[in-house]
C-alpha cells in the first residue's frame, strides 16, 4: 500500500472538484464506522488509525470546500461546527487526557483525499514537532 506522503502526492489537485472516496462514505455506498452524526457533519473511524482513536469529521456537503486553502465567508459556520463536533466527539471518545486535531492541506501538508477533513487523533501520547 502507498504510504500517505504517497497517496497525497499522487492524489488529485486542490483546484479538483471532483467527488472523492467521502462522497461514497456520505451515501453509505462504501460503508464506514461512524461515531457521529447530524444533519451537517459525518464523523467515523479513519482506516489507517495513527492511535488508539483516530476519527474524520467531514461537512456531508462539500460546497467547493476541498480543503482549508479553499475557505471563504460562507464556510466559517461549517468549519466551526466541524471543530465544536471534535470536541464532542472527543469527550464520547473518553479522550480526557487531551487529543490532537490535524487539518492537512495539499501536497505538502500530506492531504490525500480533497474534501475538507478534520483528523481527531488520542489515546496516546503525541510528539511535536510532527513529522
Ligand atoms: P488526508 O491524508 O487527506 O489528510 O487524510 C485522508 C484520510 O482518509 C487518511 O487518514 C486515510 O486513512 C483516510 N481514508 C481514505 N480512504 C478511506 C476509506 O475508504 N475509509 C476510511 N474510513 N478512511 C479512509
Amino acid at each position: 500500500m502507498a504510504s500517505e506522503k504517497e497517496a497525497a502526492l499522487a492524489a488529485a489537485t486542490p483546484s479538483d472538484d471532483s467527488p472523492t472516496i467521502f462522497d461514497k462514505i456520505i451515501s453509505k455506498e462504501i460503508p464506514s464506522n461512524v461515531v457521529f452524526e447530524d444533519d451537517k457533519v459525518l464523523a467515523f473511524r479513519d482506516i489507517t488509525p495513527q492511535g488508539p482513536v483516530h476519527i474524520l469529521l467531514i461537512p456531508k456537503v462539500r460546497d467547493g470546500l476541498t480543503g482549508l486553502s479553499k475557505a471563504e465567508e460562507k464556510h466559517i459556520d461549517i468549519l466551526g461546527r466541524l471543530l465544536y463536533t471534535a470536541k464532542l466527539v472527543a469527550k464520547q471518545e473518553g479522550l480526557a487526557e487531551g487529543f490532537r486535531i490535524v487539518i492537512n492541506d495539499g501536497p505538502q501538508g500530506c492531504q490525500s483525499v480533497y474534501h475538507i477533513h478534520v483528523h481527531l487523533i488520542g489515546g496516546r501520547q503525541m510528539n511535536w514537532p510532527p513529522g
